[in-house]
């Protein structure tokens, strides 16, 4: 990526502030949201390239004033990263609003360890909707035993971001130290005055008919080629990742009450797993306790325990779900589910590269769907099916997915969240049953849907976008 590629976001937040526009207005001019917008001010994202001549007619600049000499834009990705950046392990509900404050407040525990108290001031954002997401109870956790005050400072004063924290440490009541920490999206962070870590891009291919193709030529499996790609610890930290879901799930059966947030809706993963249709089938046990899987991790991150990003912390009880019903039903080992979940985070990577994984940016179908496309090609490879017929089943996933709006009530990742991990799950099931039968006659291959996704992301008016604007969201129960 050339110089000028890295002064984007720069160039778009000088532009904005310059024109008084504000992220929401620039967003509605866009058809995005005004965390899109965010995104790209942040560096989290860029612009497509039809957005970027929109932004140019917009401010009234030439494209060559976002891209210097570089005239050509790079529509193609360039690589991929590590797995290691999909899948995060951290509190619900939110990504930028729990995992984000919680690493940093792990970091800075961390780094004093002869504080006895802290103390934290929310702004923006995390002032705004911190109490609904959690934030606060998620910091209080963290650094436990010891105390932690929580402000809110609702003013702001100049921010440079609309997820910002100061965090402070205390001893014997004088303030030992202090940062300034961005919580920048997908639970990354920022500390002021540290250069962000320029990511990585470990894959050099970057869509489905590459990888298929160079396994293909050397006979490997998607896992395999994950494997060829990242490190030495990569195996390690994907263990930890199983353990991780299956915890999520093992606790969730196990958690009762009603979920915090006031809409009043009760955990009901345990009843879902416990209670019997009165006329019980295989197939309607088989949904029940699939369903009574992904209801528990998806409640357990309502509530702001601990989960895995898979891909986002909305979307994460639909693969955990469809890998712990397989393991226990057929026995499969811990390494085979490894492997298929290696395979599943290929598909959440080419989604997150080529399209979003961002309901804020693309609607919910980028992160149910690609959920869904997650574990079908999960389940796809655990039954060791072709190349074609795991593509041939995410590609379904999300096909049936297209122009899901992002519009939980109330702002909360309640209803219909849970609701529709629980069916996508179900969906990824029956999806790989139909791709095991009738790959041999598809017309539409796993990228072209993902660009088609991309663009209907795109279309989607930014009502429907993690706005609460519209939707089920205006719904008063
Ligand atoms: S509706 Fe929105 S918040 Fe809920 S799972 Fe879908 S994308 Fe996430």
């Amino acid at each position: 990526m050339g110089d000028n590629m890295k002064d984007f976001s720069q160039k778009i937040y000088n532009l904005r502030k310059k024109h008084k526009i504000s992220q929401s207005d620039l967003g509605k001019m866009l058809g995005i949201s005004n965390r899109a917008v965010s995104k790209w001010e942040t560096g989290i994202s860029v612009p497509s390239t039809q957005n970027f001549v929109r932004l140019s007619e917009i401010f009234g600049v030439s494209m060559s004033y976002f891209f210097g000499e570089e005239t050509k834009i790079a529509e193609t990705p360039r690589g991929m990263e590590s797995l290691t950046e999909l899948y995060k392990v951290g509190r619900g509900p939110s990504s930028s609003h729990t995992i984000g404050p919680e690493r940093a407040c792990i970091i800075f525990k961390d780094k004093h360890k002869n504080a006895d108290e802290f103390s934290v001031t929310l702004y923006g954002s995390l002032a705004k909707t911190g109490k609904g997401h959690g934030t606060a109870s998620v910091i209080k956790k963290t650094f436990a035993p010891k105390p932690c005050t929580i402000e809110y400072n609702h003013n702001g004063g100049k921010i440079k971001h609309p997820n910002t924290m100061d965090i402070k440490a205390l001893k014997d009541g004088k303030i030992i130290d202090s940062s300034r920490i961005y919580s920048v999206g997908g639970g990354s962070i920022q500390f002021e005055g540290e250069k962000l870590v320029e990511k990585k891009e470990i894959y050099k291919e970057t869509s489905f008919r590459e990888i298929a193709d160079y396994c293909r030529q050397k006979k490997k499996r998607l896992w395999q080629y994950v494997e060829e790609n990242e490190n030495k610890d990569f195996y390690k930290f994907m263990e930890n990742i199983w353990q991780e879901m299956k915890n999520s799930i093992e606790n969730g059966l196990e958690d009762e009450g009603v979920l915090p947030g006031g809409l009043g809706v009760q955990k009901k993963a345990k009843y879902l797993y416990n209670v019997q249709h009165i006329d019980e089938s295989a197939q309607t046990k088989e949904n029940r306790v699939v369903c009574a899987y992904a209801f528990a991790v998806s409640e357990q991150n309502a509530s702001g325990e601990k989960i895995v990003t898979a891909p986002t912390c909305g979307a994460s009880g639909v693969l955990p779900a469809v890998m712990y019903y397989y393991q226990k039903k057929n026995e499969y080992t811990d390494k085979e589910i490894i492997h298929a979940l290696e395979t599943a985070g290929l598909i959440g990577n080419l989604i997150k590269t080529n399209a979003s994984i961002s309901g804020a940016e693309c609607g919910c179908q980028v992160e149910i769907g690609s959920a869904c496309a997650m574990a079908s090609a999960a389940l796809a490879e655990l039954f060791d099916l072709t190349i074609d017929k795991i593509e041939y089943a995410a590609e379904m996933a999300i096909e049936h997915h297209l122009g899901l709006t992002c519009d939980p009530i109330g702002g909360y990742v309640q209803i219909p969240c849970i609701e529709r991990n629980a069916v996508a799950a179900m969906r990824a099931i029956n999806g790989v049953n139909l791709a095991s039968f009738l790959s041999d006659t598809r017309k539409i291959s796993f990228d072209k849907v993902v660009k088609v996704m991309k663009e209907t992301g795109h279309d989607m008016s930014c009502r429907y976008k993690e706005t609460s604007e519209a939707g089920l969201a205006k719904i008063e129960l």
